[in-house]
């Protein structure tokens, strides 16, 4: 046996193109495209080459974007100014700030400055307890977004599964553990606390591993036929590395996702349909009833 892959490069293009035809049909129909506002502050390289990948997309999508970089040196106040400037701005439909942020600057600070109904990446308070509370919600956090819909292009099944997710961080692990809940799995969260990783994991039909430690799940936490999906990422030799040893999941797994190719490329998406959702809903409120 051997896993069948869960492509997020082709499935993450076929939610682009899906996201730049209902641009084409804004425009069409009169409405301005979308906007998508993004604050990179700091000179972390990794940051750097995820907003050039979002901001590639956005525009191939007709999304339209704009970069604001201040300086590394801001405080949290120049940062909250800047986020409630942009989130004021009738021209701005969605806005993030991508993190991690420089150590002076309070992150909560800066994301809490923009409102609910123009938050890109779904980390806003607001709509993360929306989330946690199994309500419905315009935007939800990309990566695990991406992972949902992997699941669910690929036909897994998840109601009434038993799901664990190992890692618990505010991006990843939780809010992927409130949509598997609110998708009638039955989700255990794990982390570096847990006692025998490896008992729990053997338990999943559907397993997610989410620590940023590269290659430490192979074969004896992964119940035959489960589907594992890798959100790891660490950068390898000019190349980027999952938490899952393939080599040796791959032939136990029933589906497996790839890294590279496999949620990176679906966060990206994610973030678009985001956007999309976010400018479409400011349209109909705009217009009057
Ligand atoms: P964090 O560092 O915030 O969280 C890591 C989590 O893993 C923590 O909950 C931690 O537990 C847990 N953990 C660490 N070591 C172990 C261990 N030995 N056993 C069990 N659990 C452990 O990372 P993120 O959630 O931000 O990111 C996780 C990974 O996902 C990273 O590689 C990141 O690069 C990647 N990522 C990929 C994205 C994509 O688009 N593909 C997007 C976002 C992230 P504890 O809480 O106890 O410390």
């Amino acid at each position: 046996m051997s896993a069948i892959l869960l492509d997020g490069k082709r499935a993450a293009a076929a939610i682009r193109a899906e996201v730049a035809a209902e641009v084409e049909r804004m425009r069409a129909a009169g409405a301005a495209a979308p906007s998508l506002a993004v604050v990179l502050c700091g000179d972390n390289p990794a940051s750097a080459v995820y907003v050039r990948n979002k901001q590639r997309a956005a525009e191939q999508a007709g999304i339209r974007f704009a970069l604001h970089t201040p300086a590394a040196t801001s405080t949290t106040g120049d940062l909250v100014a800047l986020v409630r400037s942009l989130d004021a701005d009738d021209e701005v439909d969605a806005l993030l700030v991508q993190l991690p942020l420089p150590p002076q600057i309070d992150a909560d600070a800066a994301v809490e400055a923009l409102s609910p109904g123009k938050d890109a990446d779904g980390f806003h308070p607001l709509n993360f307890g929306r989330l946690a509370e199994g309500r419905a919600t315009l935007v939800q956090p990309g990566t695990p977004l991406g992972c949902m819909e992997l699941l669910r292009r690929y036909d897994v099944p998840v109601a009434g599964q038993r799901a664990v997710v190992v890692g618990r961080s505010a991006i990843v692990g939780r809010p992927l553990a409130l949509l598997l809940t609110n998708a009638d799995a039955t989700v255990t969260i794990c982390h570096s606390k847990t006692a025998d990783l490896a008992a729990v994991c053997r338990e999943a039909d559907i397993l997610v591993a989410a620590t940023g430690r590269p290659g430490w799940m192979d074969a004896s936490y992964v119940k035959p036929g489960a589907c594992v999906i890798d959100v790891g990422t660490t950068p390898w030799n000019g190349t980027v590395v999952g938490d899952v040893d393939r080599a040796a999941v791959e032939p136990v797994a029933g589906w497996l996702s790839p890294v590279p190719g496999g949620v990176g490329p679906m966060t990206v998406a994610m973030l678009l349909r985001n956007t999309l959702s976010l400018a479409q809903q400011r349209r109909r409120n705009a217009t009057p009833v």
